[in-house]
């Protein structure tokens, strides 16, 4: 019997619904996607549970006739290509006709549209109204309809469990959503837009002139004021946009916002050439903020390479890459005066007028950090070559090889040249502090060797581990009062991050609660034995909570979501109220920050994974001078 069967329709509809279809985010996409591409000027999305229960996007676009909307939902029924030439200069979003027959695969569809070509005649109803459960048309019928298309999506993924269970939590599938939404505003300003999750609107962004309104409107006044402008051409491809100055770092891809011909993509080639542009002024593993929007001739992109559309080659990447590196070098460059500055540490950029001795720690600082970054520690990787370990300058010894890494403990005793290896019994097994490097590192010695602790980190690091004991104590958190009460005006996706955690915050410490639609009123910070800007930890804790989908596994726990918001509150505290860099500290004061630094049970890395110490070994320093 033959083993090779050709699938049922349905099933195979699925299938391909998988490629597209892979949480409410990608629903909203496709949707949005073929409203703009229908002309709309207005776009109202609503969503309900995350978008699991409910996705309505209504337009007020060109609309279809019943006949076309009955085709809309078959396979490979496009009104926006129709030849091979057509595929090869995509000037719309969408071009598949895929979309909407596996939303409707995966879902129950409900569609009301009408025609805004189509005359009205006397006595006949011109809007249609469609119904889908499955992949099965269930009813189709006339309906008085004012305008434009509405499309509602229930109960995503109802007849595939298995997907339903990939679902994460709703602020997760909130937070997708969102991005998407601000995204696709940021490169329609001129279209209004407006989204609401649960009857609470997210975003409300009214038509605007150009980038520059919508980047203010969907981004905020603070980071807005942070950001360089990008305007670039060369070689056929145009770069526009925004990019952030060095200190307004984030720790996720999640704020590189990329265009190509006003489709939202991730490219790998894009995000290199960004992260190229900042190779020396932020640390490896942070992201700037960017909304950039490269435009080339549409033959020289292919968006045809994935079924969700963004993913894309480029025919001459080489252009590519070169326009978007240089587009934001210049963009930077304009603010050189500024970029002296060494990242969040630094606060917000300084005016020109610094001085001299100002200018001169932070140089050092940065070549320092720029010859350090990639070396975990001070461990020497230029030795002398294996048998040139002879007395005297030897012409080896005087070339520097490279060596590979250095395995295991050489044991201690007397060198070759038959000199002591110097005694360091009576140095203290606690580091003690031999003094500050820069205002900035602390330079310590023990008896394995000496360590440079950066004290910032250090810090950091001291008082994540208090924060995070206290609030996980179980008894309640001592909150600070503040003299004044604030308030923080949140952008769409910080109110979606801050949504679900009030509580959480309010239990641990925090006294904040809404104020208005889009604005947080603080009251109270959890105490600490420093001084920290409210609104400035609660800024970092909304960023930080964005990345928390990124390490979820599937819907959390309540001890455990509990848990990974109280790790986020310690660091967005600890980071606010750490010591900063380029801060002259008393020998007591670095003593007290080292003993506390080796108390806690990880005295090597921050909470984001950042080393807080070098270490250069005794072993290591007796081989660099030959001892041994
Ligand atoms: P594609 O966008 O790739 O053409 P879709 O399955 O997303 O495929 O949509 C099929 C067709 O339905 C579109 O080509 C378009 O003609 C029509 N359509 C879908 N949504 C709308 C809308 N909101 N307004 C007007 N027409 C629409
Ligand atoms: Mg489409």
């Amino acid at each position: 019997m033959a083993k090779v069967r050709i699938l049922p329709e349905v099933l195979a509809h699925q299938i391909a619904a998988g490629e597209i279809v892979e949480r409410p985010a990608s629903v909203v996409k496709e949707l949005v996607e073929n409203s703009l591409d229908a002309g709309a000027t207005r776009l109202r999305i609503q969503v309900e549970a995350g978008g699991s229960r409910l996705i309505r996007v209504s337009d007020d676009g060109c609309g279809m006739s019943p006949e076309d909307a009955c085709l809309a939902f078959e396979h490979h029924a496009t009104s926006k290509i129709s030849t091979l030439e057509d595929l090869e200069a995509i000037l719309t979003l969408g071009f598949r006709g895929e979309a909407l027959p596996s939303i409707a695969s995966v879902s129950r569809v409900c569609l009301r549209t009408v025609d805004a070509a189509a005359g009205t005649a006397p006595g006949v109803i011109p809007g249609t109204e469609l119904r889908y459960e499955a992949g099965r048309r269930v009813s189709l019928q006339p309906v008085a309809w004012p305008q434009g298309t509405e499309i509602t999506v229930e109960d995503l993924f109802f007849n595939t469990p298995a997907r339903r269970k990939f679902l994460k939590s709703v602020p997760t599938e909130i937070s997708h959503i969102s991005r998407l939404v601000m995204s696709y505003a940021l490169a329609f300003p001129e279209v209004a837009f407006q989204l609401e999750h649960e009857q609470r609107n997210l975003l409300d962004a009214a038509s605007v002139a150009g980038l520059a309104e919508r980047t203010f409107q969907i981004l905020g006044d603070p980071l807005m004021r942070n950001l360089a402008t990008v305007e670039y051409d060369e070689n056929g491809v145009s770069v526009r946009g925004f990019v952030s100055l060095p200190h307004e770092q984030r720790n996720s891809a999640n704020w590189l916002y990329l265009f190509v011909n006003r489709r939202m993509v991730r490219d790998r080639l894009l995000t290199h050439a960004i992260r190229q542009a900042y190779r020396d002024l932020i640390p490896g593993q942070a992201y700037p903020v960017a909304v950039l929007f490269v435009e080339t001739d549409p033959r020289l992109v292919d968006v045809n390479v994935h079924p969700t559309k963004t993913e894309i080659r480029f025919r001459r990447s080489q252009d590519v890459h070169v326009a978007v590196f240089r587009g934001i070098e210049q963009a930077l460059l304009r603010h050189r005066s500024n970029l002296g500055s060494l990242a969040r540490d630094l606060g917000p950029a300084r005016p020109p007028a610094e001085d001299a001795r100002e200018q001169r720690i932070r140089q050092g600082i940065d070549a320092f950090l720029r010859r350090t970054a990639n070396v975990p520690m001070f461990d020497p990787r230029f030795r002398p070559a294996p048998g040139t370990t002879g007395d005297g300058p030897e012409s080896a010894s005087d070339q520097p090889h490279l060596a590979g890494p250095v395995r295991g403990s050489t044991p201690r005793g007397l060198s070759p040249h038959g000199d002591e290896i110097p005694e360091t019994a009576h140095l203290a097994t606690v580091p003690m502090v031999l003094g500050q490097f820069v205002e900035s590192f602390i330079v310590v010695a023990d008896r394995d060797g000496v360590m440079v602790i950066d004290q910032h980190v250090a810090h950091e690091r001291i008082l994540y581990d208090c924060a995070l004991q206290a609030m996980q104590s179980g008894g309640p958190v001592t909150a600070q009062r503040l003299l004044v009460p604030q308030t923080i005006e949140l952008n769409p996706q910080q109110k979606s991050a801050a949504e679900p955690v009030l509580e959480h915050l309010n239990r641990n410490g925090f006294e904040v609660e809404w104020f208005g639609g889009d604005t947080l009123i603080v009251r109270a910070v959890p105490a600490l034995d420093r001084e920290v800007d409210p609104l400035a930890v609660l800024d970092q804790l909304f960023h930080e909570l964005e990345s928390l989908d990124e390490l979820d596994s599937g819907v959390l726990s309540p001890d455990r979501s509990l848990r990974r918001v109280q790790e986020k509150i310690a660091i967005s505290l600890s980071c606010r109220a750490a010591i900063k860099i380029n801060t002259p500290l008393s020998l007591e004061k670095m003593q007290w920050l080292v003993d506390g630094l080796f108390h806690c049970d990880n005295p090597y890395t921050c909470p984001h994974g950042r080393p807080i110490l070098l270490r250069l070994p005794l072993e290591e320093i007796l081989r660099g001078f030959h001892r041994i």
